[in-house]
Order: C-alpha cells, then sequence, then structure tokens
C-alpha cells in the first residue's frame, strides 16, 4: 500500500471546501432569487436547490474534519440556510459529528436517533433531525451566548425570507428540507445500519448510476456515500481520494 498521507486533505483542500460552501450558499439563494423574480419555472428553481444542497452538504463534511470554527468566517459558521426556523451552527455540528466519530452508530453516538432502530425510526429521526439536533444539543452542552445570538439570526433570516412570499418559500424550503432528509436518511442511516446490524458499510454504486450522478453531484458526494466505512477507518483522507484508496484496499486483498 502506498504512503496514505498522499490521500489526506490538506489545507488547500479546506480553503476550496470553504469557497465552495460559500459559492453555494449564494447560489441557494439565488436559486430562491430567480424563482422570486420569475426566472426559474418552480422545478428548476427545485432542481437546482436539491443539487445544491447536496454539493454544500458534503463540502460541509469535509470542512467539519479540517476546521474549527474559531477558523472560519462568519458566514460558514453561521450556516445561514434556512432548513429550520430554529437550526443549530458550524460549531455545534462539529461537536456533534466529532461525537459520531468517536461512539459510532451506537446508542452513546449523538447520532443515533437518526441510524439505529430500524428505517422508519431513522427517517422520522431524519425528518425531525433540525429540530431533534437542537433541543439534544441545548440539553447536553446547554446554551450559550454565541448559540442564542446565531440562533436569533437565523430565525430573522428564516422569517424575513418568509414573509417576501410565503407559498414561494414554502416552495423552496420544501426543496432544502426534502433534499436534507434523503441525503441524511442515506448519510447516516443507510451507510451505519444493515439488515438490522449497525456497523460502517460501503454503497457500492453500480457503474451505470456512478457516473451520471458524479456528473450531477460531483465526485467527493458520490465516494463519501460509497466508502463511508473507509472514511470512519480513515477520517484524514479526503472524500475525493476514497475511491483510490479502496481500490488499493482490493489490490492489497483486504476485505471491508
Ligand atoms: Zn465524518
Ligand atoms: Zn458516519
Amino acid at each position: 500500500m502506498k504512503d496514505i498521507t498522499q490521500y489526506h486533505a490538506t489545507q488547500s483542500d479546506a480553503l476550496e471546501y470553504q469557497v465552495k460552501i460559500t459559492l453555494y450558499t449564494l447560489l441557494i439563494f439565488g436559486c430562491y432569487a430567480a424563482y422570486l423574480g420569475g426566472v426559474l419555472t418552480i422545478w428548476w428553481m427545485v432542481g437546482l436547490t436539491s443539487v445544491l444542497v447536496t454539493r454544500w452538504m458534503i463540502a460541509f463534511h469535509e470542512l467539519m474534519h479540517l476546521r474549527g470554527a474559531d477558523e472560519l468566517d462568519l458566514l460558514t459558521r453561521l450556516l445561514p440556510i434556512p432548513f429550520a426556523p430554529f437550526n443549530i451552527g458550524y460549531r455545534e455540528y462539529r461537536n456533534i459529528h466529532a461525537g459520531h466519530h468517536a461512539d459510532t452508530a451506537n446508542e452513546q453516538d449523538p447520532d443515533a436517533f437518526h441510524i439505529l432502530g430500524g428505517h422508519l425510526r431513522a427517517l422520522f429521526g431524519a425528518i425531525t433531525l433540525h429540530e431533534q439536533q437542537l433541543v439534544r444539543y441545548i440539553r447536553c452542552h446547554g446554551l450559550s451566548l454565541e448559540l442564542a445570538v446565531m440562533l436569533t439570526l437565523r430565525l430573522a433570516l428564516f422569517v424575513s425570507l418568509l414573509v417576501i412570499d410565503p407559498m414561494a418559500f414554502l416552495a423552496w424550503w420544501l426543496a432544502l428540507r426534502l433534499t436534507y432528509i434523503v441525503n441524511d436518511f442515506v448519510f447516516f442511516h443507510l451507510v451505519h445500519y444493515r439488515g438490522g446490524k449497525e456497523g460502517s458499510f460501503p454503497i457500492l454504486l453500480p457503474v451505470w448510476l456512478r457516473y451520471p450522478a458524479i456528473l450531477i453531484y460531483g465526485i467527493d458526494v458520490v465516494y463519501a456515500t460509497m466508502h463511508h466505512d473507509i472514511h470512519h477507518e480513515q477520517q484524514l483522507i479526503a472524500a475525493k481520494y476514497l475511491h483510490r484508496y479502496a481500490a488499493e484496499m482490493v489490490t492489497n486483498g483486504r476485505k471491508r
């Protein structure tokens, strides 16, 4: 096996993820503006928003492994995308994700409520994710001044966007939230629960699905989903290199 550090995410990768997060965030808001302005039809708005949210989610995940909240700009820390009226921010997501890596798919995992207990329970967890995360986080860590201020800012933004045009906002918000639910279900439940057993499992997409998915969602999304088991084994490997590491495992006869 080659030197594994060649697959590790670097400082320039961190910068790339940060730039992507900002760009995708602006484009996601741009979809709402374009829909309000009659530039995009509802289906183009829903489709583009959904793809952008998915790409945003993986950039956000990759960045969480590389940067603490204090190292980031305010926009990234704020997490202004209105998935819910009350939503946690970067610092809290990162804290929860560290817990997920420390206690993966067991009862101590802070993400257990949307991983364990069968498909239906996990789906309910994914549907109510943002609300449950906030309540569970405050119960466990308390409400800091920063979280209170950020919550207020995000709520103000949510309400401002809502009052511009409630029906248009509802359509855009549904695109945001439904995309998050589906992605969360795949990226937490399906990769960590199989045949009634918890663990970390690969989802080996067939080639005919893999390449169109890469075209639409990018390699980070596809490889992170396919090789989530390796991500838990080797957290420092960037999503874009997981596939190469997986190929090396096959060459060296290592079982997944
Ligand atoms: Zn991770
Ligand atoms: Zn995981």
